[in-house]
């Protein structure tokens, strides 16, 4: 199936709420008065729980009676969550901006817009069958029941509206821990939802979440019996936590997506293409572009060219600098990781950290780099991108592959040359691989396909949609109901 996502549309809605939001905004428009709050919450009221299994509870009798009712009905709880996304963009994405830090205002809204525009519902379920000498069967797409749903901070909103879209489309309910940072956003988009759905179908509990999210509500949901299956959204850490629980689990785990430039591309597109995908939410989506290999031969094209699409370049001192600032080593598992305090921090903030002034209006920060850079293994979550010049195509596939860390997530090349293209496709092994254009044109934006915000690479599922939270069951009549 192939969403189309307007994207004219969705510009000239972003461009004018952010002209609404008269004088007063930062660099990239982060909010300057606090929005509103979430209501407060009693337990089970709206679909906000604290205790696990009254979550549970509650989220199974509703799939009981989400079961029971029309798929009218269940298009039209879809529909309630879509409109919200659409018609409170700005406020939600102004709400998840103050609270948890991270990201860009104007890709907050413009991500609640596609998701209310563009992420695939109940249209998506097929029913296949097929007809014989020994009658008719049918092979549908049946609800798993409750599901346990754990969001990420990066997108705390658009996760848990993107899952509650597909999951609630293909007949389930969700209980959703999310995370500790992105909570009252969590609150106050469920909160909305819920009552949206109430009033139009008369169905509660669809999303039953968790208002105080711990480790051990995370375990409670793990394990509780009624939960049928997981689907966690995260870092390495709930990943592992998801593979060694007993249940089903559909994993959408870390990325460290690189980019290969080789010396057939056309530097003009490539440096915009990149200074984009790296800048967007200033650079915390997983499919975002993390670190550049690019062909000697052209290397400098594409440096210069990138200052003239919002990049800035810093000199080499100035790369060691920030990693001295915003990343550290962490000592139990060796790997490079993000000072909280800068990921999804605007580009000044980097700047400022290594006293530097930069240009208003400057989308990322880049620079060149060595193989041993600890910039290159980090998923740094924030709007810098390492560059290194390689020997050739061969030299720089090699490279993508050893930093992608086998996640099997993302990666992107630009080249002319279908053999490089191929070759890097075979050997970087990723569930997106995206050939000349942005990290999102892999989710349906500037490309074709559909989106979403869980991108299950550890456990296979890829890109999910309503169909991954689906089993399959087969309806077989013999002998019998072959009208032809
Ligand atoms: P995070 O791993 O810190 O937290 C993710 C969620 O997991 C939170 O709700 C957190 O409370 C929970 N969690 C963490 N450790 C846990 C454990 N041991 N047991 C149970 N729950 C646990 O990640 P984050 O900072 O919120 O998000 C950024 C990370 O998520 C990045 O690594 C990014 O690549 C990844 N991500 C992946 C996708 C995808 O589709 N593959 C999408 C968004 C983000």
């Amino acid at each position: 199936m192939s969403a189309t996502i307007d994207e004219t549309l969705i510009r000239d809605v972003v461009s004018e709420v952010l002209n609404r939001l008269a004088g007063g905004s930062g660099s990239n428009g982060s909010p300057a008065t606090p929005p509103r709050q979430a209501t407060p919450t009693a337990a089970g009221v709206d679909g906000i729980y604290q205790d696990v299994d009254q979550a549970v509870a509650a989220a199974k009798t509703a799939q009981q009676r989400l079961a029971a009712a029309t798929l009218k009905a269940r298009g039209e709880a879809i529909e309630c969550i879509r409109k919200i996304c659409l018609e409170q963009a700005e406020e939600l994405g102004r709400y998840e901006l103050d609270e948890t830090g991270i990201g860009r205002l104007d890709h907050k809204i413009e991500k609640l817009l596609v998701i209310g525009q563009s992420i695939p519902g109940m249209e998506m379920l097929t029913t296949e069958a097929v007809s014989g000498d020994n009658g008719l069967t049918v092979t549908e797409h049946a609800p798993y029941g409750v599901l346990g749903v754990i969001t990420p901070v990066t997108h705390s909103i658009p996760t848990l509206a993107c899952n509650a879209i597909m999951m609630i489309a293909a007949g389930n309910t969700l209980v959703v821990n999310p995370h500790p940072s992105g909570t009252r956003s969590a609150v106050l988009a469920t909160q909305r939802f819920s009552r949206a759905i109430r009033e139009k179908t008369g169905l509660d509990n669809l999303i039953c979440l968790i208002e105080k999210p711990t480790l051990e509500s995370a375990n409670a949901i793990f394990t509780h019996p009624d939960v049928e299956v997981l689907c966690v959204t995260g870092g390495p850490g709930v990943v592992a936590a998801a593979m060694a629980s007993n249940k089903k689990a559909i994993v959408a785990g870390p990325g460290n997506p690189p980019v290969v430039v080789d010396e057939t591309a056309d530097l003009e597109k490539a440096a915009e293409g990149i200074v984009f995908g790296a800048a967007y939410d200033n650079n915390v989506l997983c499919i975002g572009e993390k670190e550049v290999f690019v062909v000697a031969s052209v290397a400098d094209g594409l440096l210069d060219a990138m200052g003239r699409h919002g990049g800035y370049r810093l000199t080499g001192e100035q790369v060691e600098a920030l990693a001295r600032a915003a990343i550290h080593k962490d000592e139990k598992s060796g790997h490079w990781l993000a000072n909280k305090e800068f990921v999804g921090k605007d580009p000044d903030v980097l700047a400022r950290a290594i006293g530097l002034e930069i240009p208003k209006g400057t989308q990322l920060l880049y620079g060149e780099v060595g193989e041993d850079s600890p910039w290159l293994p980090c998923e740094q979550m924030m709007p810098f991108l390492p560059i290194m010049r390689c020997r050739n195509a061969d030299e720089a596939i090699r490279l993508a592959v050893k930093f992608e860390h086998g996640f099997g997530h993302t990666a992107v090349c630009w080249s002319r040359n279908v053999e490089t293209m191929t070759k890097m496709g075979k050997a970087v092994d990723t569930t997106l691989f995206v050939k000349n254009g942005p990290c999102m044109a892999g989710l349906g934006a500037g490309g074709e396909g559909f989106g979403s915000y869980s991108i299950a690479s550890p456990t296979g599922e890829g890109i999910t949609s309503p169909m991954t939270y689906t089993r399959v069951r087969r309806c077989v009549m013999v002998d019998n109901l072959r009208i032809l």
